[in-house]
């Protein structure tokens, strides 16, 4: 004997159908089964819609019931031939008149008590049922068809009635075992009390109707037909890239849809377990894929965490108070109130203080609880004993689970860390003493997140998918963007990182695609976004919103404001790349506050390329810093341009030309005048100075300036016609040093915590004198490197460089 249970969306409409009678006319040959069925896909949702509709005393129920009509009539319409579609919709029509006139009672009395609703929903398995039993014999099929009101026993409790299995299996037994039919056609889900009324067995409740069957006939297998293959990793719906899970042992499938693993409805593992009888899920969509077997001990032993689940809709109850610790009693009379209420307890955990116990519930028990506690402790609550319960609405609870999870110690750390990393806050944490679960309370909106980033986790090939917002697409971050396709499967093959460019904005547009840019088209997408004109910290709210894992934030602009987005980002765990030097070389406060915010919230904030471009300066200083080396001086060409220009100013072109091409070449800040002003070098030398531990401000750098101070005002353009003004002044600085056979250079140093920027004159000995076009260096003089300064020489501007930086901030930031 084999039990077979078709899900909704299996008889969602007439092309299902056949597909089910397809499937159930191959196991018929094989032998006898007994096959339940849901009612079809949206009906039962449709029947109580209907039901509350007539409460109100609305008679748009009307109009509900004729969908429901719709949808049957059109799969009769389809399954059957004229010839024998009477057979059919002329009982399928009397149950819809006799549900009209339910409903329309309903509407007159303005009430609809659970009874009567249990009374309208049989309506949905029943026609399904009927209709596929009808199809089956249209085809020659022999079967009998049996209400199950009259074979399952249940409790009064509509809604969620409590079968009685001794006398359901004997009916049962009774009923099936002694006929001679070979195909048994039932609705799953219904139930009668000891009076004859309709009850129902709760939510999703056919599988157990099905289990209750299958337990009753000693059946060899019981399979449960679905839209998916299998119990998945986790919820396909939440996760990509889920994975089946082949086999499963009762415990964990039990645990697993326990906490909300929908694919079965958790009371239906009981029954069959107790009878050792395995329980095969099946897509009905594709019979041939293997599906998942749950049996008493699965033989598959390689997975130590078997799934990952989630519940949604939780709330929380904290009962705490002084007169709790040491007296015994408080948590029985706690749970004993809720149960009392019917409140079915989903978690509990208590401090070991005994100062609190914490105990999860569904929301809609929230008001009900609170009275009920309330009420229970209203004399300690009175005296001061104990606080009024409180109450927090908002979460969802969070399971990983696994039986062989106990046997592998740090699961659970592995488990909060990457919960944390990705700034996911845990309200409370159980496991339970099987050790084949371990749960958490967290906030309903960062689910879908720790799903994904637990399945990563755990699941995964050990890829990791890092999303990335970039803001700022000129010549750097289209270099970035270029880099980053051309790098992409290599980065997954060697590095496991999946980089996706999920976010791209400039000043006027932003585009967002979760799924990933297609990054030879950015352009194109960006131009054909809509012009938000958003404010930084809209965009701040939208990657907030997001609420994506591994989220990275690259901010490629010279904007000031964009840097007033970082905090908040920062804040919720989303790292921070910054090529904007204006964060790092703003205020000390401002600086350390980033950098604190970073370490509080397990995120990073670097800025590689606010000094020497893509040159690895302050990821140098960084280690030289932790390892232990105290930095005593630096000296540093820290400008590009300046380098450039003065390299190239030998007197042969005015001076202007020379700047002109360095911006031309990509160089110089929009504004050349931060590099010529010494303004971007001193921001240099200050973010150098921080990096290396000295407490700096900005105007503590000594900027011996070269730049008349005309230069300064207006435009860009009123610059550049002031510069080949004042050429003489730039060509009397060159004669000077050519004069004693001296070179021009821009040198920052730093020397006993003391940090200056200024045009140097400087011989040919000199550690500097060689160094040509846009190239920068740094020395480091440190305890270590105390003789010879340790050097760090290169190319120190270029979009591809600068964008090579940014990249290394990138990887740095989502291998961390
Ligand atoms: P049916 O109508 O066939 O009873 P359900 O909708 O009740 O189907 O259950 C199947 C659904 O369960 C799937 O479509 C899937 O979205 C959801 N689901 C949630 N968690 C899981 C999981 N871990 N594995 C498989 N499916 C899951
Ligand atoms: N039709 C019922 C429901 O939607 C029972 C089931 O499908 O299992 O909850
Ligand atoms: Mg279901």
């Amino acid at each position: 004997m084999k039990v077979l249970k078709f899900g909704g969306s299996s008889v969602a409409n007439a092309e299902n159908i056949a597909k089910v009678v397809e499937l159930v006319k191959a196991s018929a040959v094989e032998g006898p089964c007994v096959v339940v069925l849901s009612a079809m896909q949206g009906t039962t949702d449709g029947l109580i819609d209907m039901g509350r509709t007539a409460e109100r005393g609305d008679d748009g129920f009307f109009a509900k019931l004729d969908e429901i009509r719709a949808r049957h009539n059109d799969a009769i319409e389809a399954l059957f031939t004229s010839g024998n579609r009477t057979k059919i919709a002329d009982p399928i029509e009397s149950l819809l008149q006799e549900l009209e006139s339910i409903a329309e009672g309903v509407r007159r009395v303005c009430e609809l008590t659970p009874k009567t609703l249990d009374r309208i929903l049989s309506f949905g398995e029943i026609a399904s049922s009927r209709i596929v039993s009808a199809k089956l014999a249209a085809e020659g099929v022999e079967n009998e068809w049996h209400d199950s009101r009259t074979l399952i026993r249940t409790d009064s409790n509509h809604g969620f009635a409590a079968v009685d299995l001794a006398e359901t299996s004997r009916k049962i037994a009774e009923r099936i075992d002694g006929s001679t039919t070979r195909l048994h056609i039932v609705p799953g889900f219904i139930a009668s009390d000891a009076s004859g009324s309709t009850t129902t067995l709760g939510r999703g409740g056919s599988d157990y109707t099905a289990a209750i069957f299958a337990a009753a006939l000693n059946a060899d297998i019981l399979e449960i037909w679905t839209d998916v293959s299998g119990m998945m990793t986790a919820d396909p719906r939440f996760v990509r890239n889920v994975r089946q899970i082949p086999r499963i042992n009762y415990r964990e499938a039990m645990e697993l849809s326990h906490f909300g693993a929908k694919v079965i409805y958790p009371p239906t593992i009981q029954p069959v377990m107790a009878k050792g009888i395995p329980v095969w899920i099946k897509n009905t969509f594709v019979p041939d894929d293997a599906g998942t077997l749950i049996e008493a001990e699965s033989a598959a032993k390689d997975e130590m965490v078997r799934g990952i689940t989630s519940i949604d809709k939780i709330c929380v109850l904290s009962l705490e108070g002084s007169g709790m610790v040491g007296i015994p009693g408080f948590s029985k009379r706690l749970f004993d109130a809720l149960s009392r209420a019917e409140i079915n307890v989903i978690l509990i955990t208590q401090r070991s203080s005994e100062h609190s116990i914490c105990v999860a519930i569904e929301d809609k028990h929230s008001e009900l609880a609170k009275r009920v506690v309330d009420r229970e402790f209203e004399n300690e609550i009175t005296v001061g004993k104990i606080d009024p319960l409180r109450v927090e609405s908002g979460f969802s609870i969070l399971a990983l689970v696994g039986d062989r999870m106990k046997e592998h110690t740090g699961v659970s750390g592995k488990m909060f860390s990457t919960l944390g990393h990705n700034g996911i806050n845990i309200h409370a944490i159980a496991q339970g003493s099987s050790e084949r679960n371990i749960s958490a309370v967290i906030s309903s909106k960062d689910v879908r997140k720790a799903v994904n980033t637990l399945h990563e986790e755990f699941f995964s090939d050990g890829s990791k998918q890092v999303n990335l917002f970039v803001v700022g697409v000129g010549t750097v971050g289209s270099r970035l963007l270029e880099q980053l396709r051309l790098q992409h499967d290599l980065l997954l093959e060697d590095l496991r990182l999946n980089v996706r460019v999920v976010g791209l904005a400039n000043s006027k547009r932003l585009i967002i695609d979760e799924n990933g840019i297609d990054l030879a088209r950015w352009k194109e997408l960006l131009n054909a976004a809509d012009g938000p004109d958003l404010k930084p910290n809209q965009i701040a709210d939208i990657i907030v919103e997001r609420n994506l894992r591994n989220s990275v934030f690259a901010d490629i602009t010279a904007n000031e404001g964009i840097v007033e987005m970082y905090q908040q980002l920062l804040k919720e765990s989303v790292s921070v790349i910054a090529c904007n030097k204006v964060a790092a070389s703003s205020l000390y406060e401002k600086y350390a506050g980033l950098k604190g915010l970073a370490r509080e919230y397990n995120a990073n904030f670097l800025f590689e390329t606010n000094v020497g471009a893509g040159l690895p300066v302050i990821s140098t200083l960084n280690d030289l810093m932790r390892s232990g080396d105290r930095v005593n001086r630096i000296e540093a060409v820290l400008s590009g341009t300046l380098n450039f220009v003065f390299n190239h100013y030998d007197g042969s072109r005015p001076f202007s030309e020379v700047v002109k091409q360095a911006q031309e070449e990509g160089y110089t800040e929009p504004d050349p005048r931060l590099d010529l002003g010494g303004t971007d070098v001193a921001r240099k030398i200050l973010i150098l100075a921080r990096e290396a531990g000295y407490k700096m401000e900005m105007e503590e750098i000594k900027n011996n300036a070269f730049l008349p101070a005309s230069c300064f005002e207006g435009t860009v353009d009123d610059f550049y016609v002031e510069l080949a003004r004042q050429e003489e002044h730039f060509a009397k600085l060159l004669g000077d040093s050519s004069a004693k056979g001296l070179k021009l250079k821009y040198i920052a140093s730093l020397v006993d915590g003391k940090a200056s920027v200024g045009l140097q004159s400087i011989g040919p000995d000199h550690n500097f004198a060689n160094l040509s076009g846009k190239d920068n260096a740094v020395l480091f003089y440190t305890n270590r490197y105390s003789e010879q300064p340790l050097v760090i020489k290169g190319a120190g501007a270029g979009a591809d460089v600068t964008a090579a930086g940014v990249f290394a901030d990138i990887i740095r930031a989502a291998r961390s």
